[in-house]
């Protein structure tokens, strides 16, 4: 068996038990396949095994990724997902790649994504990231909302027009027991879904943390490493 097959396999297994083991169906659960740094011919080969969805953490690299797999009739149907900061000059060319937005933190980065979606007649499926706390990324920067602030974006977001709210998103804080964390972030989202009941979605839990994850209800995990392998260390920025 190939490494990407070998790779994929042992990632929905650990999806599965976690889900078991919760007492969730593992069909709740998806896996999005986040191919930062790794050539477009990974991501066909994974779509080949049946991934469907993927995930980045900058446009240009997504834009560029997406521009070497067109007429590639095997990754047309691909949905693409972006997980990493986003600046709001990127927001019409994240409308043009119709990707789902897992990052959305601050009320100006919403109000320009819903502008280029009704400029181009889309709807655009957004997430509000939520800042879990702990150090910095290794870029120095922490994506998300404190969680306090999180119903207010979530309800700018929801009342825009050209976004649909479908969740929250956030990573774990680094070096710290991830499940108290995505304890926090549950709740926020059970605070969030009462408000409004269409944005169930959370999106949480990575190659080292999914379990977790799964654990606190996580409808999205987003697996790089354990998929494609270790990245370079000065990759993880998102833009
Ligand atoms: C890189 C990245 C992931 C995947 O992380 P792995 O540890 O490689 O699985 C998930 N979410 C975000 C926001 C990322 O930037």
């Amino acid at each position: 068996m190939d490494r990407l097959e070998e790779n994929l396999r042992a990632v929905r297994e650990r999806i599965a038990a976690a889900a078991r083991a919760a007492g969730r169906d593992p069909a709740g659960v998806r896996l999005l396949a986040v191919s930062k740094t790794w050539p477009a011919e990974d991501v066909a080969a994974l779509a080949a095994l049946g991934q469907r969805e993927f995930a980045e953490n900058r446009v240009q690299e997504l834009t560029a990724k997406v521009a070497t797999l067109a007429g590639d009739a095997a990754t047309a149907d691909l949905r693409w997902h972006l997980v990493g900061q986003v600046q709001r000059n990127k927001a019409a060319a994240a409308v043009r790649l119709d990707v789902v937005v897992h990052s959305v933190d601050r009320v100006p980065l919403a109000e320009a994504l819903a502008r280029a979606a009704l400029t181009a007649g889309r709807v655009l499926d957004v997430f509000v990231q939520v800042d879990l706390g702990g150090p910095p990324g290794r870029d120095g920067a922490r994506g998300g909302v404190p969680p306090g602030e999180v119903p207010a974006l979530a309800d700018a977001v929801a009342a825009s027009e050209g976004l649909r709210l479908r969740g929250l998103m956030a990573v774990a804080p680094r070096g710290e027991d991830p499940a108290p964390a995505f304890a926090r972030l549950a709740d926020v989202a059970a605070r969030v879904c009462a408000d409004h009941p269409d944005a169930r979605e959370l999106s949480a839990g990575m190659s080292a943390d999914l379990e977790a994850a799964v654990t606190a209800g996580a409808t999205v995990v987003r697996v790089g490493t354990a998929l494609f392998g270790s990245r370079p260390l000065a990759s993880d920025r998102g833009e």
